[in-house]
Parts: structure tokens; C-alpha cells; sequence
């Protein structure tokens, strides 16, 4: 008998096995406490935290491929989905769809859009360019061309004018049941990168106007900005009230504080939902029809994110929401204060992108890193420059000015370094290698040329990758980090095989040579 690599002959105890995920997972970044400042929103409570853990683990083996043999789905959908509704200028009886996060839930606003026009041949999607990459994805599985619109330089905000500009309504100028060949227009509440709400009211407007629909997305800030505006805070109007809103998308699985796993789609029209629904009856198995991307699924995450709402209640989530509020003031403050560092825009919400003109903000979020702050480094994109993003959540308020004087010393050990130099001989050697047909192997050679340190380093030193990646267009960095997730799956990472690589060794080395830029 041989042995199957990763399957034991017997199987193990779950006292080995929980163990084994302790070791695993404590290389990871803390899930919990706020110095995550991107992927993670922990709402500081245990009960909490447990009741979604009890509950997800209750529902775990049912399967939410279909609600007539599991109607208990049924009933928990209709209370998460009319709970996100009620709140966001809808009511109980919206139609809405819960799904397994923002990408489902905007891939799915885009089919209804897009299968509501049936006869349109070569459907478009306008968005401003702070959108998330997810319409992006959206529009290439599902064939839509994307239309990035520019928006305003000093706040970031998506230009209505602009937007409207970018729309084919077939010059119709108007009127339902327009020939043109946008179908949907997008609007961010807020946009991730920049923490700002696009003009919502115009943008719908100006879409209602040429008979195109608007999807607000609210992943981010749906579950977010109504408890900011109860805390005082200016939020514009823009949930499913706003005239012309056709759909929005919320994740719970964001500020909702629930696991993840967990978004809501909603609309302001039944037929809009039918839309987004799938249906099969050419096969000879069951008789298939879908809410959502995956067929077959757990219950766990919806369940999960039904519990946290109830145990959280209104008031919890309104006291998260002012802790989070005053977060962001003071950071927003601190950061003004701190020599070389400013804030991007004015951020509505409690995400933050922080600028310098002066600094290298990719060394400074490694040198953060190595005192326990993850910042996400954000790339600099269409004359928008690039920035350390933050969120903060429920538990920031805490760890606060913890941050500020780690941002204050950091800046201070990046100071001598100055702004950030484009590798240029990196970016020149990189043209001389053809990425779309290098194998993974000698990708994977390449990567300690460029800086990437080995896998399990700690903590991993990345400025001289996003230096690279930074000065690269776009669709180069697309290319490289495609090869690099295949490089993170193969074996080569582990042990790098010199004798496999189609790059010959003085090619290595003079990238290593030419590259001073790696020693920091
Ligand atoms: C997070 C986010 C998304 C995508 O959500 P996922 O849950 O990561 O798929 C889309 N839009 C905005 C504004 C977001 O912040």
C-alpha cells in the first residue's frame, strides 16, 4: 500500500489537529485586537464572537443548495436580508440576496444588469476608477467591457458629470428601454482605497436620467455609515432611498463583524433579483436553480452572520461605530502632525489612506510591521499616488495612539532614506524576461532577486517588491503577481531549483548587482 501525500493512513486525534492549526496559524497576521489595519474586523467581544461560532458550527452541515429540504435558510436570509434592508432605505420586504461576500454580491448586480438588457451585444459597465477591482473581475467573467471614469484629484470623489459623459444610452437621451450599451453605472459608498462616498444622488440621477440603472456599492461602508451618522458624523445620502439607486451591495463580513463569508445584495426591483438568479433544467440530474455563484453551500456563514446581528443588537453596533468614529479622528489628526505624512482626501468613513510626498511609504510599512502594525500598501494609479491604507474598526480606538507613535517612528527610521526611488534597472531587466511563458520554476528563481524574502522570514521585507510592482503599469503587475500566486502554490518557494530555471545565472546575479535598492 503507498502512502497518499497530506492524508494520513489512520486518522488523527482533534487534539493533534487543533495543535497543528496553532503552529499554522501563528505566523499569521493577529485576527483580533486592531493592529490588523485591513482583512480583519474584530468587534472586541467575546460573546459575540462565540455566539457566531456556535451558531456557524449549529448550521454547518446544512446545505443551502436548497432551501425547500433546509427551510431553515429560508427563515434566516429573510431576517439577515430584511434586518440590511430596513437599515439601508429598503424595508423587510426588498428583495435580496445573501451571499458569500462583496465580489458574489457585485458579480451578481452585474448579471441582473446585464440579463435584464438581453439585446444589448456588447454591454458596458461605467465605474469610476476608484471602484473595486471586483467590477473588474465581474466584467471579465461575465463579458462586459468596464468604462473607468477619472474622478476628482484633491478629493477622490467620482465626477457625475464625467460619469454621465461615459454613458451610451444610445442617444436616446432618456427614456426606459434605451439602446445604448451601458448597463449599469457604479457608484462607491465608500470607495475602499480612499474612504470617501461618491456623490450617490447625482450619479443615480444623472443614470435614471438616460434610463440606466446605478448599484451603489456599500460593501465596506453599508453596515458602517449608518452608525457613523447616528455618532454625528456627515454622511451623504446613499442607500436604496436615493432615486435612481437600482441595487446595493453591504457585507456583514466587513463592519458587520461577522465571519467571513457574508454580504447582502439588495434591489429596488423584484424582476432585477430574477435576474440574478441561474436556473438549469438541461442535464439529467436535479433541476438546478441558484441565488448565488456556488451551488452546493455551507450554512454556517449565514448563520454565523445572523448571530452576530442579534447579538450585537443596534446598540452594539452603534457603540462600535462611534469607537471607530473617534479612531479615525484622532488618527486622521496624528497623522497631519507627523512630519512627511498626510491623509489622502477627507475619508468619510473609518478607512484612511495615507500619503507622503517625502517618504518611503513602503519601507515605513515594513519597519510598522516589525512592531506589530500591518498597513496595507496601496499602489499609485492614474495620477492617484500611492498610500498606506488603514481601517479602523470597533477596537481601533484602543490601540490609537499606539499607532500614531509607531507611524511617528517609522517615519523617523524611513526619513534618510527620501521618497522612494523606482528601480529602474529592475523594471529594464524585467523587460528582458518574457513573464507569460517563464516557467514556475524559474519565476520562482527570480523572486530572491527582487527582494521577496523566503517563506516563514519575519517578518517578510517587501519594500523593494512594491517599490517594483509600484513602478510598473498595471497590466504588468497583473502578469507578476499571477506568477507569483502559482510560485506561492508550487514547491519552489520552499527550495528554489537553480537547475530548472530557464534564466541563466549572470542574468540572476546582475539583477542582484544592479538592484542597491534591495539593501534596507
Ligand atoms: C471589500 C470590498 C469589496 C469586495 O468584497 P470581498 O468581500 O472582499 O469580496 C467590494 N467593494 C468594496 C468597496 C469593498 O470594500
Amino acid at each position: 500500500m503507498s502512502s497518499t501525500p497530506g492524508l494520513p493512513e489512520t486518522g488523527r486525534t482533534t487534539a493533534a489537529l487543533l495543535a497543528e492549526l496553532t503552529a499554522l496559524t501563528s505566523g499569521d497576521l493577529p485576527t483580533r485586537g486592531g493592529r490588523t489595519a485591513a482583512y480583519v474586523y474584530d468587534s472586541g467581544r467575546p460573546e459575540v464572537r462565540a455566539a457566531a461560532t456556535e451558531a456557524y458550527l449549529a448550521m454547518l452541515e446544512v446545505n443551502g443548495l436548497d432551501p425547500t429540504a433546509f427551510p431553515s435558510i429560508v427563515a434566516l436570509e429573510r431576517s439577515v436580508v430584511g434586518a440590511v434592508a430596513s437599515r439601508l432605505g429598503g424595508s423587510g420586504a426588498t428583495p435580496g440576496i445573501f451571499t458569500s461576500g462583496g465580489t458574489e454580491s457585485i458579480m451578481l448586480a452585474v448579471k441582473a444588469a446585464r440579463d435584464a438588457r438581453p439585446e444589448v451585444t456588447d454591454p458596458q459597465l461605467v465605474v469610476p476608477v476608484t471602484a473595486h477591482a471586483a467590477f473588474h473581475k465581474a466584467g471579465a467573467y461575465l463579458g462586459l467591457r468596464v468604462v473607468p471614469v477619472p474622478v476628482d484629484r484633491e478629493t477622490f470623489r467620482a465626477d457625475p458629470a464625467a460619469m454621465a459623459a461615459a454613458c451610451d444610452d444610445g442617444g436616446t437621451g432618456g427614456a426606459r428601454g434605451t439602446s445604448g450599451s451601458t448597463v449599469l453605472v457604479v457608484a462607491s459608498a465608500p470607495s475602499y482605497a480612499h474612504g470617501v462616498v461618491d456623490p450617490v444622488a447625482e450619479i443615480a440621477a444623472l443614470a435614471a436620467d438616460r434610463g440606466i440603472p446605478c448599484h451603489v456599492d456599500a460593501c465596506v461602508g453599508g453596515w458602517l455609515l449608518p452608525w457613523l451618522a447616528e455618532a454625528g458624523a456627515q454622511i451623504p445620502r446613499f442607500d436604496l432611498s436615493v432615486p435612481g439607486v437600482t441595487s446595493l451591495s453591504c457585507d456583514l463580513h466587513k463592519f458587520g463583524y461577522a465571519p467571513k463569508g457574508s454580504s447582502v445584495l439588495l434591489f429596488n426591483d423584484e424582476s432585477l433579483r430574477r435576474a440574478a438568479y441561474y436556473a438549469c433544467a438541461a442535464w439529467p440530474g436535479y433541476t438546478v436553480v441558484n441565488s448565488t455563484v456556488q451551488s452546493s453551500k455551507g450554512a454556517g456563514p449565514l448563520a454565523g452572520a445572523w448571530a452576530t446581528l442579534q447579538a450585537l443588537g443596534a446598540a452594539g453596533y452603534r457603540e462600535l461605530g462611534r469607537a471607530a468614529l473617534s479612531a479615525t479622528r484622532r488618527l486622521v489628526k496624528g497623522v497631519e502632525a507627523i512630519d512627511g505624512l498626510h491623509v489622502l482626501g477627507r475619508p468619510d468613513a473609518t478607512l484612511v489612506a495615507i500619503g507622503s510626498d517625502s517618504l518611503d511609504l513602503f519601507a515605513l510599512a515594513d519597519e510598522a510591521r516589525t512592531l506589530g502594525f500591518f498597513l496595507q500598501p496601496q499602489f499609485s494609479l492614474d495620477g492617484m499616488p500611492a498610500n498606506l491604507h488603514v481601517t479602523l474598526t470597533g477596537v481601533s480606538q484602543a490601540g490609537v495612539d499606539e499607532l500614531l507613535a509607531v507611524l511617528a517612528e517609522c517615519a523617523d527610521r524611513v526619513r534618510p532614506l527620501g521618497p522612494p526611488t523606482p528601480p529602474a534597472d529592475l523594471v529594464a531587466l524585467l523587460g528582458q524576461v518574457d513573464l507569460t511563458t517563464l516557467d514556475d520554476a524559474s519565476f520562482a528563481a527570480l523572486l530572491p532577486a527582487v527582494g521577496v524574502t523566503p517563506q516563514g522570514a519575519e517578518p517578510p521585507r517587501m519594500a523593494a517588491v512594491n517599490r517594483l510592482l509600484d513602478a510598473l503599469p498595471p497590466s504588468t503587475r497583473e502578469l507578476i503577481v499571477t506568477r507569483f500566486l502559482a510560485a506561492l502554490y508550487s514547491p519552489y518557494l520552499d527550495s528554489p531549483q537553480p537547475d530548472s530555471t530557464q534564466l541563466d545565472g549572470a542574468q540572476l546575479d546582475s539583477m542582484r548587482l544592479n538592484n542597491p535598492s534591495l539593501e534596507f
